[in-house]
């Protein structure tokens, strides 16, 4: 679930100017290889099995990209992997980290096509919000992302690497078994999780993988639109946390701020909650409701929000609209966001009220990918001068 508000400009990178990413590496890359597909490439490569083991290890306990160092493996074993094999992470495009603390990447992939990730910071934890797709296929009427068309689906692999390179840019290497800051993750970036199924539950299979980076079901929210059947395998192949993009409460409004809602109607999508498998009071389904000034902003709304999830473990985040240039709404005023939370909490539900974060690097998901071409430029140079700096202090004092 995005929520843009710069100019949209879904574009191929010869259409905006921006540097395809180099793809002439015809190496393997083994980031989104299942332990199964990486156990068989070995084995294709004449390697017993615990081989495998020992490169998991590697790559997703230890986050190593350069054989060479993985001092456990067999030396001709390294150069073999080397020769044929790469640790592929996501080109930075752009990395801003906000005065809150927020950062932000613009990462490219091989074919030059980009999605943005977000790391937002609570004291001594946060969550990564990942994308899965470069834009969106559905069209989400309050979503500029939305606006922007299906440009494809990233890989397992892609999916995987937006977090490793999320960990590699905070250097939390190996897989902390205690405290992490990167502790959670989030997949409400660019796209719709539940229409690249297959590729978001094989890189999410990969991050839960106990002997790898090692993070918890409970520590990972998926969030739908509302893809009733697919709701269904969610829960019973991955059993991450839900959250549903709500926004309204009759067919009518659904059905024109999430189209989606035609195919997939209240009633149905209610159900599919109901019977989500690992809901329950302790880890309740998140519906997440955008506060539209006049649309479904009402204290009549929120006294029918509560009738609706009767029986439902839910948790509500109220996200005041962000704005965008010929957006068709308005946020609503600060009063009927505070008096609609009341209504929920007096019905005993938590309702928190979304602040924003990283305002100031335009960090609420889709913004960067649509911003306009000339602010982006312009940010990328402001990223290049920061990082060129960097390195020529570390060269100074090395
Ligand atoms: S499903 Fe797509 S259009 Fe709808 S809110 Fe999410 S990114 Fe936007």
């Amino acid at each position: 679930m995005t929520q843009p508000q710069t100019q949209s400009q879904t574009q191929s990178p010869a259409q905006n100017n921006r540097p395809a990413a180099k793809s002439r590496d015809k190496r393997t890359d083994l980031v989104g290889l299942s332990r199964n597909e990486l156990g068989e490439l070995l084995k294709d490569m004449g390697e017993p099995a615990f081989r495998t083991k020992q490169l998991w290890h590697w790559i997703y306990h230890r986050g190593e990209t350069d054989f060479a160092k993985m001092t456990t493996i067999a030396k001709s074993m390294r150069e073999t992997l080397s020769e044929q094999c790469v640790i592929r992470r996501p080109e930075i495009s752009l990395e801003q980290t906000s005065r809150d603390k927020a950062r932000k990447w613009l990462f490219a992939f091989p074919d030059g096509n980009e999605a943005e990730t977000v790391f937002i910071p609570e004291d001594d934890r946060g969550a990564v919000c990942i994308s899965c797709q470069v834009g969106c296929s559905l069209t989400c009427t309050f979503c500029h992302t939305g606006t922007m068309g299906l440009v494809r689906n990233l890989s397992a692999g892609e999916i995987v690497g937006q977090f490793m390179a999320a960990r590699d840019s905070y250097g939390e290497w190996p897989s902390p078994s205690g405290t992490r800051l990167l502790s959670n993750i989030v997949m409400m970036g660019m796209g719709e999780p539940l229409i690249n199924f297959d590729n978001v539950s094989k890189a999410l299979k990969i991050i839960m993988d106990g002997e790898g980076i090692a993070i918890s079901k409970r520590r990972i929210t998926l969030s739908t639109s509302g893809l009733v059947p697919m709701m269904d395998r969610c829960g019973s192949e991955l059993g991450v946390n839900l959250a549903v993009s709500l926004h309204a409460v009759t067919d009518q409004l659904r059905d024109v701020l999430v189209p989606i809602n035609k195919k997939y109607p209240l009633k149905e999508l209610l159900a599919a909650c109901r019977r989500y498998p690992s809901a329950n009071n302790a880890r309740r389904i998140t519906f997440e409701y955008v506060m539209l000034r006049g649309i479904n902003d009402s204290p009549a709304d929120a006294r029918e929000l509560l009738r609706m999830v009767k029986g439902i473990p839910v948790k509500f985040n109220l996200i005041p609209f962000n704005p965008w240039p010929g957006a068709p709404y308005q946020c609503s005023h600060a009063d009927d966001i505070k008096r609609f939370s009341e209504i929920l909490n007096d019905g005993g539900f938590s309702a928190p009220i979304r602040v924003p974060r990283g305002r100031d690097i335009l960090a609420a998901c889709g913004q960067l990918k649509s911003a306009s071409t000339r602010d982006l430029d312009r940010l990328r140079a402001e990223s290049q001068q920061r990082k060129a700096a960097r390195e020529t202090q570390h060269a100074s004092t090395s």
